[in-house]
């Protein structure tokens, strides 16, 4: 049963597992969808995949697995990819060494209660807020680089298409104004939210982990204020700063990863 198979795991950290997790069902489960991939789901596909090789902040092998799949990728000129050679390309079955994308998904801290909560929709946004704060640590990145890459794959791939199509929107509304890499961060904390605050209380969620705007006050006490007339109001510095503790790759746990 499900109790039984239960990972005991603290609510307040990010898990590499449910990242490796993340990675494997998006890369061979998710595109599998798409026998061939062309035009712009090509290039939403290249991509994301540059994006995780530069800042994935993963264990040794997997990033140069990541990185062995980006080199491929952008050397390939064709205008079409079989997913059965991506394929090939994920299990590294050219013996490349040291490179290892673990097959199988290992949810920690985006376990459900039941089978249908949580899993990878969790790990997406977990691995997608990661990303963006990488992204701050790294001298010269581009401020949209990231969430672009996310946008796109979310567009071309993303299984749940009312999350697609919701997403979409959100990022034609403003995403543009984006400016910093700090800035990208708090958008997609601040779009995070909303779909937070549409969802609370949906059939979707799960009665164990209630739908909050994050991080909550015990999370992060300053980034909680309240403004002359009563009203609350986010600290946004301060939120920034906690995304790059919270999501910050030394503070990453490596339990039940194989
Ligand atoms: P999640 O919302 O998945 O969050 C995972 C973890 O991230 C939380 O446990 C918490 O630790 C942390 N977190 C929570 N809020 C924030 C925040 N603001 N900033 C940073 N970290 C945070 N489902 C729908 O039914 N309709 C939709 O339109 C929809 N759109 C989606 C769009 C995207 C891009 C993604 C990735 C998912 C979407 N989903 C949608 C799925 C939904 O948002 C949840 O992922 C799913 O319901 C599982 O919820 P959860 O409780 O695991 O928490």
């Amino acid at each position: 049963t499900t109790q039984q198979q239960w990972r005991p795991f603290n609510r307040s950290r990010v898990y590499m597992a449910d990242l490796e997790s993340a990675l494997h069902y998006s890369l061979r489960v998710e595109l599998a969808a798409h026998p061939i991939i062309s035009g712009v789901d090509l290039i939403s596909l290249k991509r994301f995949i540059s994006v995780l090789a530069k800042y994935f902040p993963g264990r040794p092998m997997v990033k140069n697995l990541l990185q062995s799949v980006d080199t491929w990728l952008t050397e390939r000129g064709d205008s079409e990819l079989l997913f059965s050679s991506l394929q090939d390309m994920l299990d590294n079955t050219g013996l490349i060494a040291d490179a290892i994308l673990p097959e199988g998904v290992t949810w920690v801290g985006c376990q459900g209660t039941q089978a249908h909560f949580r899993g990878y929709p969790c790990s997406m946004w977990t691995l997608f807020h990661v990303m963006t704060v990488q992204a701050t640590k790294t001298p010269g990145t581009e401020a949209l680089e990231v969430l672009q890459a996310l946008r796109a794959y979310v567009h071309s791939f993303f299984g749940c298409q009312e999350c697609a199509s919701h997403f979409e929107t959100m990022a034609q509304e403003n995403m543009n104004h984006v400016r910093t890499p700090s800035t990208a961060a708090l958008w997609l904390w601040s779009r995070h939210n909303r779909v937070n605050n549409r969802l609370a209380g949906a059939l979707s969620e799960d009665p164990s982990f209630p739908k909050v705007q994050w991080p909550p006050p015990e999370l992060c006490p300053p980034c909680h204020t309240v403004k002359k007339n009563g009203e609350h109001s986010w600290d946004q510095g301060e939120v920034v700063k906690f995304l790059k503790g919270y999501f910050s790759s030394d503070r990453i746990l490596p339990d039940y990863l194989e």
